[in-house]
């Protein structure tokens, strides 16, 4: 007995004739006075099968009984639809499948919902995730993330790079987010730590002297839940020794650009183009730029030094953009709410009208230049931001977003790649009072700033870039510190004790100590990857197997408790059973 001759998908005018056998799933069944109407489906696609009691009785009486997503084989000739019976939306819509046996391989209980239907609540649909996932535009994204994983190591391996897989129960890594603890049995009151990233132990790669290295890499934070955050982040993570910038980009630019090709057809530009931090900063406000639209900031803090409008006056930045339209008081109420949600504690603009009148409640306040500076075409508004220079990036970078969305001035077909590099080093963690590295404690910072970190640094730049696309951040690397006195400092100045160095990373600093070799490299995200590629919205629809925004996954009901007799084997003792 064979389960199918051809798939699902494949049956066209060319097959007329042959004898097919077909199996797959029972996506709708039709009775029409006598002939029976079954859409059979698997991964390739649906053939229709139709079903005559006169031809075939006993396939008749067990078509009866098909309901939604049943298994079933079939077997049969291959005929041509009639012209007016003709589906010119399928690809097998020219021909059916004239059954001469039918087999009920599996049944299916009554379905939680319908695979066609739109809008099912997500938990639902979570819950019965593998009915979900039959569902195409799940197909389309799991089969298109393989065929991008394909692509991603065949281009690495190509390249020279070594799959080396890293352990999951390791220690902590320091990527900023919170860990997630394993007990032990056998060591109990000890914890393994999930790997935020394979950071450490792919630069010991380096220094092991495997000179390049990738892994698709599973990486897991604890981070609390926003629409596009997951705790298992899978990265394409990817170190080189002697490292060379230009070779790296070029290696990752040939995969993007090949992924690009066979997974959409599209040819995208390459070399993608460049930016410093500081730039896209200052011409976008932020350090991951949506470049496919203008709207640029622009800089009025030095115009503005002694003006009449106490407001900016006294402002550390006064910063601008220019909205080619007279803006409505609505779309001001809205675009004001929005500048608060980022921290602004208002948004002063100026309206020009058709005319190049001036309407706003600020002008008066505005000195002739002033007004001429700001002044641009008739119908343009202008909003504005005053506060500390970071803060004016938050609030005109999120609005800037918001209106090339809303004004529909993004090209919605296009791709700009872009790098940005030359980050700053640290950051300052006002809470605890204290630096914190922008990258991670690896990061080295740029020729420049080699010597001079630890005097300022506010400004200290760091080797360190990251890929972002149409807005979105792919991912990002460094080069890294390879000198064990050059790593201790970093750690010096970030708080870390020389107890805490030698506890938390003494097996990084030996090893830098016995020869390393000079590394660098990237994690892109291979989650954010998909959605982009797949114009996927929903970052859990890029995921087989996702949790929910609570971390829990409805299918299994994971995280779940365990017995008494595994807490007593681990020395753990709940202070409280979950409710
Ligand atoms: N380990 C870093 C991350 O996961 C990437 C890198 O520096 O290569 O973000």
């Amino acid at each position: 007995m064979t389960w199918r001759t051809h798939m699902c998908g494949e049956p066209t005018r060319e097959l007329v004739g042959q004898q097919l056998t077909l199996s797959g799933w029972a996506a709708r069944r039709r009775d029409h006075g006598g002939l029976i109407f079954i859409d059979l489906r698997d991964r390739s696609g649906v053939t229709q099968l139709v079903i005559n009691p006169e031809l075939a009785p006993e396939a008749a009486e067990l078509a009866h009984q098909v309901r939604n997503e049943f298994v079933l084989r079939a077997e049969g000739t291959l005929v041509a639809r009639s012209a007016e019976t003709v589906n010119p939306n399928m690809p097998t819509g020219e021909v059916e499948l004239q059954v001469e046996a039918l087999e009920l391989v599996s049944r299916s209980t009554p379905l939680p919902f319908q695979l066609d239907e739109e809008n099912v609540d997500e938990t639902l649909r979570l819950r019965y995730r593998w009915l979900d996932l039959r569902r195409e535009k799940l197909q389309r994204n799991i089969t298109l993330r393989a065929q991008m994983v394909g692509i991603i190591r065949r281009e690495m391996e190509a390249a020279g790079f070594v799959d080396i897989q890293t352990p999951i129960l390791f220690k902590p890594t320091p990527e900023g987010a919170r860990d997630f603890v394993v007990p032990s049995r056998l060591q109990p009151g000890r914890f393994y730590a999930l790997p935020q990233s394979p950071q450490i132990l792919k630069q010991l790669t380096m220094v092991a002297g495997f000179d390049r290295y990738y892994q698709i890499a599973i990486c897991f934070r604890d981070e609390d839940l926003r629409a596009d955050r997951v705790q298992e982040i899978t990265q394409l993570d990817v170190e080189m020794s002697f490292p060379d910038q230009e070779f790296l980009f070029d290696v990752m630019e040939r995969m993007y650009a090949r992924i690009w090709r066979e997974c959409l057809g599209i040819e995208i530009e390459t070399p993608f183009p460049r930016m410093t931090f500081a730039e896209a900063d200052a011409r976008f406000g932020t350090d991951k730029p949506d470049t496919r639209f203008g709207l640029e900031l622009e800089d009025a803090t030095a115009a503005t030094r002694g003006s009449e409008f106490g407001v900016f006056a006294g402002a550390e930045a006064v910063r601008f953009v220019r909205v080619p339209q007279e803006l409505s008081r609505g779309d001001l109420a809205k675009l004001e709410e929005i500048a608060k949600e980022w921290g602004a504690k208002g948004l002063a603009y100026l309206v020009y009208d058709e005319e190049g009148e001036v309407r706003s409640p600020i002008a008066k306040f505005l000195s002739e230049e002033e007004l001429a500076l700001f002044r641009g075409e008739p119908a343009t508004t202008v909003l504005f931001a005053a506060d500390r220079w970071p803060a004016t990036s938050r609030v005109l970078g999120a609005l800037r977003s918001h209106l090339g969305r809303e004004l529909g001035l993004i090209d919605e077909e296009t791709f700009t790649f872009l790098w940005v590099d030359d980050f700053p080093m640290f950051e300052r963690d006002e809470d605890a009072g204290r630096w914190t590295a922008v990258h991670h404690p690896f990061t080295r910072p740029t020729d420049e700033w080699k010597d001079s970190f630890d005097e300022d640094p506010e400004h200290a730049l760091a080797h360190a870039y990251d890929l972002i696309v149409n807005g979105n951040e792919l991912g990002g690397g460094s080069f890294r510190i390879h000198e064990p006195e050059l790593q201790a400092k970093v750690f010096d100045l970030l708080g870390l004790g020389e107890e805490e160095q030698r506890v938390k990373f003494g097996f990084l600093l030996d090893a830098l100590a016995m020869g390393a070799p000079p590394h660098g490299g990237i994690a892109l995200g291979i989650d954010r990857m998909t959605m982009v590629l797949a114009g996927e919205p929903n970052l859990r629809d890029v995921i087989a197997f996702p949790k929910n925004q609570a971390g829990v996954d409805p299918m299994s009901g994971a995280p779940s408790e365990v017995t008494q007799e595994q807490l007593d084997e681990l020395g753990i003792k709940l202070v409280e059973r979950p409710q």
